[in-house]
């Protein structure tokens, strides 16, 4: 072999022994990255922080202050009375409260009619019966947001006058006497409780309440004891003086459920409000409207006579609120404190 060749050998040797061992040395340097770094994930390249590049700094923008938060209206609740008399109405009268849900109450044992008024405020009306014995009974509402608030009603005694009330000699020729009326009284009740049932649980109207004449005279008090040969009958109305023919008007919204002649109490006609709350009208002279009819408050629904058990024209003006008979008086007095309050 000669001197030249043998130099190139070693060179070709050394060459390849140089190439293994950076080969090697690549692989191993190109395989950690791609475990320790996704592709797409740039490598740091400066003091940069990484997430920073991760998540570049979005422009500072000031984001929009969010909304006040609306602070909760604070309840205003008023009662007419919270001592009222047998027969009397207790109207209550919340405002202040959020628009959505619904105020409901109870006294003593019955539920208290609730209507939301036009102009916001919802107005409650309790009855208390002309017979409710005097006393402590509890009263509880519950506000449409769902606080709850408790009450005492104190129940006062209401001293109704008895007097006697002659049988007439017209009365007399008609048939109308004592026995005969109380009979009458009973049976004509008892029709009038089907027309006195069913009331829907929302109101016809959501507004005060009107006269039913345009000239309220009362002769006859409510609650008063007529005692007539011995019989004694409890004036659960009041007594209007009108002349025949003269105009009535609905008290209010409503749907007439009842419009008949009976032999006491005349043409007779039931205008149910919603919520349980009933108006009847008795001795009438005509009826201007019928059953089923829906009535506009204010409407004039018939008109005055003298059908029936009565010594001279009027009429016989009564109110019913859930069971409770009431003072109609009374409870328009209160009904307009309630809605105008
Ligand atoms: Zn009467």
């Amino acid at each position: 072999m000669s001197r030249r060749r043998r130099k190139t050998w070693i060179f070709l040797l050394g060459l390849c022994t140089v190439s293994l061992a950076t080969g090697a040395a690549v692989r191993l340097w190109a395989d950690w990255p791609r475990v320790a770094l996704a592709p797409e994930i740039p490598t740091p390249t400066s003091s940069t922080p990484f997430e920073a590049q991760l998540f570049p700094p979005l422009p500072h923008t000031p984001l929009p202050s969010p909304p006040p938060p609306t602070p909760s209206p604070s309840p205003s609740i008023s009662f007419s009375s919270l001592s009222p008399e047998e027969s009397d109405t207790v109207a209550i009268s919340i405002s202040g409260v959020s628009a959505t849900g619904t105020a409901r109450g109870t006294f003593a044992s019955s539920n208290i009619s609730f209507l939301r008024a036009a102009n916001g405020r919802w107005v409650g009306l309790a009855g208390i019966d002309a017979k409710m014995a005097p006393g402590a009974y509890p009263l509880s509402l519950t506000l449409p947001d769902g606080a709850v608030r408790r009450e005492t009603v104190q129940v006062r005694a209401r001293d109704y006058p008895v007097t006697e009330l002659a049988v007439t000699d017209e009365l007399r020729k008609k048939g109308y006497t004592p026995p005969v009326i109380a009979t009458n009284v009973a049976a004509e009740n008892a029709r009038l409780a089907a027309a006195l049932a069913g009331s829907p649980p929302r109101a016809y109207f959501d507004g005060p309440f009107v006269n039913p004449l345009d000239f309220m005279e009362n002769v006859g008090e409510y609650g008063n004891i007529r005692v007539s040969g011995g019989v004694g009958l409890r004036h659960l109305g009041v007594d209007l003086t009108a002349k025949i023919g003269t105009p009535i008007h609905a008290i209010n919204g409503g749907k007439v459920r009842f419009a008949e002649e009976l032999t006491n109490y005349g043409k007779t006609m039931v205008v149910d409000h919603g919520l349980g709350i009933f108006s009847l009208y008795l001795h009438l002279s005509e009826f201007l409207v019928a059953p089923g009819d829906v009535v506009a408050r204010g409407a004039t629904i018939g008109r005055t006579g003298n059908t029936g058990y009565v010594l001279a024209p009027h009429l016989h003006f009564s109110m019913r609120l859930g069971p409770a008979s009431i003072d109609p008086l009374r409870f328009l007095t209160a009904a307009a404190w309630a809605f105008e309050k």
